[in-house]
């Protein structure tokens, strides 16, 4: 009797990481961008100040000089302070009968402290989310607007 060996061949799928474009899931981008992480590494800082990205990771060195996030971040803060505040004013109006001053002394430090707390998150969200989309030079290919910067001004950089 003659064991028939037949020897195992190895699947080779010829995916080299170089092969593939690098992954960047738009959740999990934005999440980062929200707690003040790097999108593409998870661990650098986002920000050095405020309201002020860092121009490269300090982990990945991934450049976050492309961000434009622009006035996406405080629309989207006053959407959600504005339903908070004045539903919460609406409701709380229901319940107890206060003065006008009194709401006002109520409502106007919270749409302050809500604004402030939200504003930086928020920001990190609108730079993981460009970021994970590959908008604004934030992709794999090398920026091809040499000849635009050029032409055009920077952005804040007008002088009319
Ligand atoms: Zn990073």
């Amino acid at each position: 009797m003659q064991a028939n060996e037949t020897s195992g061949s190895t699947q080779h799928f010829g995916d080299s990481p170089e092969a593939r474009p690098a992954e960047r899931p738009l959740g999990r981008a934005i999440k980062r961008g929200l707690l003040n992480r790097c999108p593409a590494c998870g661990s650098g800082r986002l920000f050095k100040s405020f309201v002020k990205p860092v121009e490269n990771c300090a982990a990945c060195g991934e450049d976050y000089t492309h961000q434009r996030a622009d006035d996406l971040p405080p629309y989207l803060v006053i959407t959600i302070v504005g339903h908070i505040v004045v539903g919460g004013y609406m409701g709380t109006d229901l319940v107890w009968p206060l003065t006008t001053w009194q709401h006002l002394a109520i409502w106007a430090p919270i749409t302050v402290i809500l604004s402030l707390l939200l504003l930086q998150p928020i920001k990190g969200g609108a730079i993981g989310l460009q970021w994970a989309l590959k908008m604004h030079g934030f992709g794999d290919k090398p920026e091809e607007t040499e000849t635009e910067t050029e032409a055009a001004p920077a952005y804040g950089d007008r002088t009319a």
